[in-house]
């Protein structure tokens, strides 16, 4: 696999959502799970709804911890610092994902963050203006 892991910057992750509203959320993408045929955590995703993480994480009904997948959040200690941070309101009863765990990512110094190389300037995600 030539897929290294960057830690600050990493593949999209999304959420998987059951449409009837019961069952947790459950995370995949990300390095865990780029072909998104399963959950992180190896839950089948059958015909429940896959979501940008953006509409769901971030989110003021998401908030609370016993609506998302334990293992799945566990998971997510393996993804890159930028698709973590979306997940940063979640709310456990000892502390925000923000407090308990991208706190000491980011203010740790050590051992460094591992980066990749910038992709080729043909892979540049640039901006399309009028
Ligand atoms: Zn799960």
């Amino acid at each position: 696999m030539t897929n290294t892991k960057n830690e600050l910057t990493g593949p999209r992750v999304f959420v998987v959502v059951d449409d009837k509203k019961k069952g947790k959320i459950h995370l995949t993408g990300g390095y865990a799970k780029p072909e998104m045929n399963k959950s992180m955590c190896g839950t089948k995703i059958g015909m429940k709804t896959i979501v940008d993480a953006r509409d769901i994480a971030p989110r003021e009904e998401y908030r609370d911890s016993h609506r998302w997948c334990k293992r799945c959040l566990g998971m997510l200690d393996f993804e890159a610092l930028d698709q973590k941070v979306l997940f940063s309101a979640i709310e456990f009863s000892a502390g925000t994902y923000g407090q308990l765990v991208l706190a000491g990512h980011v203010s740790r110094n050590k051992p460094k963050l591992m980066l990749t190389p910038a992709p080729e300037k043909s892979e540049w995600r640039t901006v399309e203006r009028d």
